[in-house]
This record gives structure tokens, C-alpha cells and sequence, in this order.
């Protein structure tokens, strides 16, 4: 059916006014996040303001996310930069600012928004020295599996986006306030949901479970890396084989950025069950933002912890 010209022009009205609405051209502020957990809290809480672009997947390792030319690109336009911080980007984040002639973006700049600032590190090493692969020199760097400390991500970023973009500070402490609401009923959720992970004996494949195991009480026993960033070698197998037999570990969690053989081989020879989780939002198949993504890793965790077969 043809539109009568008063109908098109008032649809020509309403673009108009939408486009104001949204204010001069290119007026979303272009936000590029490294990773998308913090992709997903800053599009919660910046809302229509904000514009996001993500660098890595959540089914990579963030420990090595390959340098791309279109992430240069991404970050040279970007109007703000936010990061999970800790030194968890260092793979490929210094690297490419250093060739995206963005100052304002660089970690001295104004527009680095850093999700770790309100964060209390743990298992922060007692020498800074990096030798053996040591990939997390600040501290441990995965506390975004902990949906508490999250909270603390989300306001950070949300301080951050309001430096950068003052005249939408209001709306970004409304964007907080309804993530901070939707994260605490998941919490509240949550605590009921992963009851029964509650002294259930674990190894991961790489140090990344520390907040969430402390969070839900699992007993993290091992890692099958040898130490952050270093495969595991076969006597570091054995020791850990035998140490999960005393110990009578349940569960090898794979996060799904690693390879699936050997978890499962080292399930097998324990008896232990293999459940995969990812220590990124939007890692496991069905999952996309921060909060569906947990879910999915917790129900993953309950479902191996009480029998199910590998996830
Ligand atoms: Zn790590």
C-alpha cells in the first residue's frame, strides 16, 4: 500500500527528530573494549550513548588473542577505551597501541577506562620476577568469573565513561544502577543455583578459577598448565594425577579456550568428571553477554559436580 505524501513526510519528521535525539553526527561515543565481558557491562550501562566494539572472542584465551590490522583501525577512531585491566590484555593490547595514534586512549590517557581499578587483586606474586611464563604478574586477572566483584567492574567503567563523556553522567549512573539491580537478583540466584559446588574438589586447566572458586566454594586442587602460560610436561601429569587421586578430586574444569584431550584424559585416569566453562562472556555456545554466560558456567559446574556427563 503507497504512503500519501503526508505519511512520508511525517515519517521524514520522525528521522529527523530521531536524529537529533541522538545528537550531532557521530554521536554515540565509540567505545572499543578488549574483551567482552567488558564489552557487555559497558553497552549495560552506556546504553544508547554508547557504540561498543570488542577485540577478542569469548571462546579465546585472552593470554593470546592474535594482533589483527582492524583492531588498529577500531582503536585509532576509538573515543574511549575500556580494559579488564591487570595486565590480562597484554598479549596484544600494548602492541597494537602502540601503532593506533590514539594518546587519549593509551594507559596515561583520559579515555583508558580500567574495569580492575576497584578490584583487590588475589594471588598477587611476591616477586615481580616474569621468568617461566608467568602470565599474571599483577595478581590474578580473572575476576570477572565472580559476579560480586563484577558489580565493582561495572561501576568502574561506568566512572570511567562519565570522565569521558560528562554530559551523559547521569545516564550512565541510571545504566549502573539497572545492571548493578539485574547482577544482584542473578546473585541472589546464583548462591542457590551453585550450592552444590560447595567443597567439591577441582583442577582447571589454566589459574583462572581463583575469584569464582572462592565465590562458590570449590576446592581448587590443581591446574593442569604447569603454571600460567606454561603447558603442562608429563611429570607435572603425574604429580597431578596422583595428587587428584589422594585428594579425590571430582571435576576437571576445561575452560573452552583449551584443548579438550588432555582434560579429558586426565578426568579418565581419576575418575573425575570434565565440565567446560568459559573465563570469557559469549565463550560457550547459546551465550553472548556477561550475564547469561555465567549462567551457563555454573549450570555447567552443578551439572558435573552432581554426576552429568561432560559438558
Ligand atoms: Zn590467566
Amino acid at each position: 500500500m503507497a504512503s500519501r505524501p503526508v505519511e512520508l513526510a511525517l515519517a521524514a519528521l520522525a528521522a529527523a527528530a530521531l536524529a537529533l535525539a541522538a545528537g550531532p553526527a557521530g554521536a554515540k561515543l565509540r567505545v572499543v573494549a578488549t574483551l567482552p565481558d567488558v564489552a557487555d557491562m559497558a553497552q549495560q550501562v552506556g546504553g544508547e550513548r554508547v557504540e561498543v566494539e570488542t577485540i577478542a572472542q569469548g571462546s579465546q584465551d585472552p593470554h593470546k588473542v592474535p594482533v589483527k590490522p582492524s583492531f588498529v583501525t577500531k582503536l585509532n577512531r576509538a573515543d574511549a577505551l575500556v580494559v579488564q585491566g591487570l595486565g590480562l590484555e597484554h598479549a596484544f593490547l600494548p602492541a597494537l597501541l602502540e601503532v593506533a595514534a590514539n594518546p587519549k586512549i593509551l594507559p596515561t590517557g583520559p579515555a583508558y577506562i580500567d574495569a580492575s581499578v576497584l578490584i583487590e587483586p588475589l594471588e598477587v606474586p611476591t616477586s615481580l620476577n616474569r621468568a617461566q611464563g608467568e602470565l599474571h604478574p599483577l595478581g590474578n586477572p580473572h575476576f570477572n568469573l565472580d559476579p560480586v566483584r563484577a558489580k565493582l567492574m561495572a561501576k568502574a567503567i561506568a566512572e570511567g565513561l562519565a570522565r569521558v563523556d560528562p554530559a551523559g553522567a547521569s545516564e550512565y549512573q541510571a545504566g549502573l544502577a539497572r545492571f548493578t539491580a539485574l547482577l544482584d537478583a542473578k546473585i541472589a540466584e546464583w548462591e542457590r543455583l551453585a550450592a552444590p559446588l560447595r567443597g567439591v574438589k577441582a583442577v582447571s586447566y589454566h589459574q583462572d578459577l581463583v575469584y569464582l572458586a572462592q565465590r562458590y566454594g570449590l576446592e581448587m586442587v590443581g591446574t593442569i598448565e604447569t603454571k600460567p602460560g606454561v603447558p603442562a610436561t608429563p611429570s607435572h601429569l603425574e604429580e597431578l594425577v596422583d595428587e587428584m587421586k589422594r585428594d579425590h578430586v571430582q571435576l576437571v574444569i576445561r575452560e573452552v579456550a583449551y584443548e579438550m584431550p588432555l582434560a579429558q584424559t586426565v578426568a579418565e585416569r581419576t575418575g573425575a568428571r570434565v565440565a567446560t566453562i568459559s573465563s570469557l562472556a559469549g565463550g560457550l555456545p547459546g551465550t553472548t553477554g556477561y550475564v547469561d554466560s555465567m549462567q551457563a558456567n555454573l549450570e555447567a559446574l552443578v551439572r558435573a559436580a552432581q554426576g552429568g556427563g561432560a559438558s
